[in-house]
């Protein structure tokens, strides 16, 4: 049995990734302070032995003695995170400076949930680890996605100096059970308000692209990379790599919710990226990882747990 210290576990990939690495028979240590997560995603696990939860801000050290750290406490909806950029900026520095300074200590292996927003407006596509990125470091997006890159700096530079056991991983859009109503994203939205028959508010045109993938694929993703060898340090791309516009995403839930909803144009806001979609090779090659869940199969998973919500 593993001790595994899961920081942001009450949100949406933190929740879906503690029940499974529970289920697995390790014993998981959760930390959160609800800034975006909620501790129904974890109402499951609460009365467990082996699981353990702490309210605590990852900008405050933490000393907790465990083989595996990951960390995804930060909040990862544009609205969210532009709601107060400069605790966005804090969260991915200072949350990952605790994270690492608590793996050297207990020589942990550590997992950064890093982001496709690494890669900003991407000019190369589709986007594989070896592209540097293409972010306006003064946009709005640039408290996540700077944020995000001084994270991947960190990093390395614990692994080069310290030999910390580090795995990054580059998630792209991805969605299932657990996300919240409120979210912000375009998965939630547009599901939440075809269910309730509101206009789906596409911004900008609808021929931006995403290319998402079910939760349950990425969870296997980041679990074969922390599963890796020591020399295995990534970055690798954990996604799923087919791509649909957002307009072709809006009809698309129109259709699986047999909805009335109309779609609604709003106005593009900046540095929104045009073109998305992982090059998923490197993480076929190392990790194995194939996703299995097609769009249309996980979107009616997940048009289903948000029906139940929505009751
Ligand atoms: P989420 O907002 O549902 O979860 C983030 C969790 O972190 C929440 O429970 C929140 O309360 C917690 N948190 C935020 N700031 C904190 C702080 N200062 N101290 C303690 N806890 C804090 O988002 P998510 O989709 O589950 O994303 C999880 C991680 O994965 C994030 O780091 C995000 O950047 C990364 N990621 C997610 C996606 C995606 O598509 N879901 C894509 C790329 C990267
Ligand atoms: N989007 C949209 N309507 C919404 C929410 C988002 O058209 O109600 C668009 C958004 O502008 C972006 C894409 O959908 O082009 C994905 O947005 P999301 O916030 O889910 O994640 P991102 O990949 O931009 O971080």
């Amino acid at each position: 049995m593993k001790t595994i210290l899961i920081t942001g576990a009450a949100g949406f990939l933190g929740s879906n990734l503690a029940k499974r690495l529970y289920k697995e028979g390790n014993k998981i240590i959760c930390l959160d302070n609800f800034y975006t997560g909620n501790f129904d995603n974890l109402k499951e696990l609460s009365n467990k032995p082996n699981f353990e939860f702490t309210e605590h801000d990852v900008i405050n050290p933490y000393d907790f003695k465990v083989d595996e750290i990951y960390n995804l406490a930060c909040p990862a909806s544009p609205p969210h995170y532009q709601k107060d950029p400069i605790y966005t900026s804090k969260t991915s520095y200072f949350g990952i400076l605790n994270a690492l300074e608590c793996a050297k200590k207990y020589n942990a292996k550590i997992l950064q949930a890093s982001t496709s927003e690494v890669y900003g407006d991407a000019k190369v596509h589709p986007q594989n680890e070896m592209y540097f990125g293409n972010v306006n470091p003064c946009g709005i997006r640039a408290c996540y996605d700077e944020g995000k890159r001084a994270a991947e700096a960190l990093m390395f530079d614990y692994n080069r100096m310290f030999r910390t056991k580090i795995k990054v991983v580059r998630i792209f859009n991805t969605y299932g059970k657990n996300m919240d109503i409120n979210d912000g994203r375009v998965v939630s939205n547009f599901i939440t308000q075809a269910l309730q028959n509101k206009d789906i508010t596409i911004y900008g045109k609808g021929e931006q692209t995403r290319s998402f993938c079910y939760v349950e694929d990425l969870i296997n993703g980041i679990i074969s990379a922390m599963n890796t060898d020591d020399d295995f340090t990534g970055p690798v791309n954990i996604g799923n790599p087919c791509e649909i516009s957002i307009l072709e995403f809006a009809n698309l839930v129109i259709k699986l919710t047999n909805s009335k909803s109309k779609i609604i144009f709003q106005p593009l806001p900046s540095d929104d990226p045009i073109m998305r979609r992982p090059d998923i090779s490197l993480a076929k090659e190392k990790l194995n990882y194939e996703p299995k869940i097609n769009l249309e199969e996980g979107l009616k998973k997940t048009i289903k747990y948000f029906e139940e919500k929505l009751k």
